[in-house]
């Protein structure tokens, strides 16, 4: 890095070492110190700052300019000309605000410098705070009106009596109260007295070898840009040198965490389960099927993980349909003979509903007592329920996240299932386990994201893959279906419907959307008036009460209602055998995986089954050569790795909804794909050189790792 000053780049051939003259200790005492800690900021500076999420001078300085304003050339205000994106520097001649106190409000000044005077107009607030008199440089583009030259909304600052910022000048979020002149003194203050040392958590010998960035270096860079040729847009771009290095910093704390986290839960001692032959004969007996070679490995290592002395966590990792219920429904009823109790944490009503149903058909008959907990209850049911729990009369408690109040207490908790559990954080499963003396915890996902991936992702658990399904695969149809065949597709699925199957329409909106795409609604009632008259439909989606969405789900399994019209609601889990057609509309809009795993609730008796994926007229073709590849393609894990390639995990898992931790400036991109492998390829490393991180080398990453991390990671110890 061109800027980084000489004696604060380690040596390229330094190995792992820490540069010389650093006290490891000093990033912790110093730049972990609240903001208050820094001349001139008081309670009221450190109140704004806290609304920002900035409390201590870490955070501070690791929040980045979000652009930068380029003040390398000033131009004289007689050389201005129209059209012309322009920085002067001038007094302020006069100034007035017009307009009122509203949005309508404007203010007005003219600026000189020696060369001429120029008009400037603001619109809003943005010129309330200068004042004539005032020395001040402003950038902005130059405009004509009525015959005169103006600078429209110019961005600026006041300039103090000795103080000149030229160059690259950085541009901080705007805080109420806090203005670009003071953001920039705190930040050059915490650079200069308390980032002086801050190497950061990566071992010197992977930064040297993939030419990274320390973290003083990288935000020296941001904060204050080198003079010279420099592109402020490298500067914002996610994939430049100095936000690659904070970024890898990052997923190597993140990984290291993981690591740690499940090094921690190793250590200690877990619930064990006696899984003799007596115990488990009954259990398989209770299935109504014999296992596939595939659930029997995998539920092998389940035997395992439950008769070890630590508590497992193990991830099933399987394809859509692969039957990895019929796992989690063993392992409760081992629990259980082993007098423990199971929770069963799944991500929507419906489908904790349908779980409930499953583990209670096979364990029912044999004395095992399933409960669901759902939101709808009331609440005298709802505590008469809790009181059964806690008092271990319910041995498999089935619900959503509404496990995770505080009213669930179990009795013996001894095991933890999540499923679909991409949709949850490492914090709710770590809060799940919790519930009980550290119980095993079996998770389970069917977005078949690529191995690599999920090793990165999930590395704080084994896992096991579940490839094949139960009944093959191969029947289900899927063909890419353009606007101008709509009509027939429809006609399609009524022919399947009056032939005795059912089906799914999904649409990517609930309610008429502007946007023209399709909605639920208004498909039900266009279906319902045409195409498919005669049918019984029902519309599903994320805000149909729990108690309506059961007798939908019901209704439907009773083949009383022929088809159901949903949103992506019935993406997950949902499993009716007799479903046998799919129809998703504006299909461009759903990620490939997402559209894998809709597909994966038809054809679920290995009965031959249809998936047309209707396009609209305005899909792009990049994006119908991604459905044609999901027509073609029937193998999850070769859809994620080919989903992965084109949008990375953030958006192959849905970064808000899904497990995925919001990571400061890891994004979770395919730009970040290789970062993240080298940084759990560098936390393997550090761990298996020390696996405790007791050398003072590896003081910092420890330290930030249990401060980021420490919620879920403490979470796990203290259960
Ligand atoms: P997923 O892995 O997608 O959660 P499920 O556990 O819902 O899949 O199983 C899919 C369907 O396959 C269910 O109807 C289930 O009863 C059935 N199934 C599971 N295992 C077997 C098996 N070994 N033989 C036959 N059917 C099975
Ligand atoms: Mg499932």
């Amino acid at each position: 890095m061109k800027n980084a000053e000489p004696e604060e780049t380690p040596g390229a051939d330094q190995g792992a070492g820490v540069a010389p003259g650093v006290d490891p200790k000093s990033y912790d005492s110093r730049c972990l110190q609240p903001v208050t800690a820094l001349p001139g900021v008081g309670p009221k500076i450190a109140a704004t700052l806290a609304r920002k999420n900035i409390r201590t001078i870490e955070d501070l300085l690791l929040s980045l300019p979000y652009r930068y304003e380029d003040r390398r050339v000033v131009t004289p205000i007689a050389a201005l000309q129209e059209g012309q994106a322009a920085t002067i520097r001038a007094v302020v001649e006069r100034i007035r605000g017009v307009g009122g106190r509203g949005r309508l409000r404007r203010t007005l000044a003219h600026v000189v410098d020696e060369s001429g005077g120029v008009d400037i107009v603001w619109f809003g607030f943005a010129g309330m705070r200068f004042n004539p008199q005032d020395r001040v440089v402003l950038s902005g583009d130059v405009t004509r009106r009525d015959e005169r030259l103006q600078i429209v909304n110019p961005e600026g600052d006041v300039l103090g009596a000795d103080e000149e910022p030229a160059g690259l000048v950085p541009v901080y979020s705007e805080t109420e109260g806090l203005r670009q002149r003071s953001w920039r003194k705190l930040i050059a203050a915490a650079l200069d007295r308390f980032a002086g040392d801050w190497v950061g958590g990566v071992p010197d010998g992977v930064r040297a070898e993939r030419g990274l960035a320390t973290v003083v270096e990288a935000l020296r860079t941001l904060h204050r840009p080198p003079n010279g040729d420099v592109d402020p847009a490298a500067l914002l771009d996610w994939r430049g040198p100095a936000r690659r290095a904070l970024a890898f910093e990052e997923y190597y704390v993140f990984q290291l965490g993981m690591a740690v986290r499940r090094r921690m839960l190793d250590e200690l001692p877990g619930v064990r389960l006696e899984l003799d032959d007596e115990t488990l004969r009954p259990l398989r007996a209770a299935l109504p099927f014999a296992l596939t070679a595939g659930q029997e490995e995998c539920w092998r290592a389940i035997a395992a993980d439950l008769s070890a002395p630590r508590p497992m966590q193990r991830l099933i990792h399987g394809e859509v349909g692969s039957g990895k219920t019929a796992l989690a429904i063993l392992a409760a009823g081992a629990a259980a003979r082993n007098d423990y109790q199971t929770a069963v944490m799944a991500p929507t009503e419906i489908l904790a509903a349908q779980h409930a149903r499953r583990f209670a058909e096979l364990l029912t008959p044999l004395g095992v007592r399933v409960a669901l907990v759902t939101g709808g209850l009331a609440r005298p049911e709802r505590r008469r329920l809790c009181d059964r729990i806690a008092l271990g009369m319910e041995q498999v408690v089935v619900g959503t996240h509404a496990l995770l109040s505080g009213d669930v207490e179990f009795h013996r908790l001894g095991l933890a299932v999540v499923d679909e559990q991409h949709k949850f954080g490492v914090a709710q499963r770590a809060r799940l386990a919790t519930k009980g003396e550290r119980p095993n915890v079996l998770a389970l996902s069917a977005t078949p994201i690529p191995r690599s991936l999920a090793l990165t992702i999930y590395g704080d658990l084994d896992l096991s893959l579940l490839r094949e399904r139960p009944h093959g695969v191969g029947a289900i149809a899927t063909r890419v279906v353009g606007p101008e065949q709509r009509a027939a597709a429809y006609r399609e699925l009524a022919g399947r419907l009056a032939a005795g199957r059912q089906g799914y329409v999904v649409c990517p909106r609930l309610d008429r959307a502007t946007d023209g795409k399709a909605d639920a609604l208004s498909l039900y009632e266009e279906l319902r008036a045409g195409p498919l008259a005669g049918f019984r439909l029902a519309v599903l989606h994320g805000q149909t009460p729990p108690a309506a969405g059961a007798e939908i789900v019901a209704g439907f399994l009773r083949r009383e209602i022929h088809a159901i019209v949903s949103t992506s609601v019935i993406e997950v889990g949902l499993d009716a055998p007799n479903a046998a057609a799919l129809v998703v509309e504006n299909a461009e809009l759903f990620g490939l995986s997402q559209l894998h795993q809709m597909r994966g609730r038809i054809g679920r008796d290995g009965q031959p089954a249809l998936c047309l994926l209707l396009h609209g007229a305005d899909c792009p073709a990049p994006a119908r050569e991604r459905l044609a590849y999901l027509a073609r393609c029937g193998d999850g894990f070769a859809i994620a790795e080919y989903d992965l390639r084109l949008r990375g995990p953030g958006e192959l898992l849905g970064v808000r909804q899904s497990g995925l931790p919001r990571l400061r400036f890891a994004k979770w991109t395919i730009d970040d794909l290789e970062l993240l492998q080298g940084a759990r390829e560098a936390a393997r490393r550090t761990l298996d050189a020390d696996p405790l991180l007791a050398d003072p080398r590896h003081e910092w990453a420890k330290m930030t790792a249990a401060q980021r991390w420490g919620a879920a990671l403490s979470a796990v110890v203290e259960g």
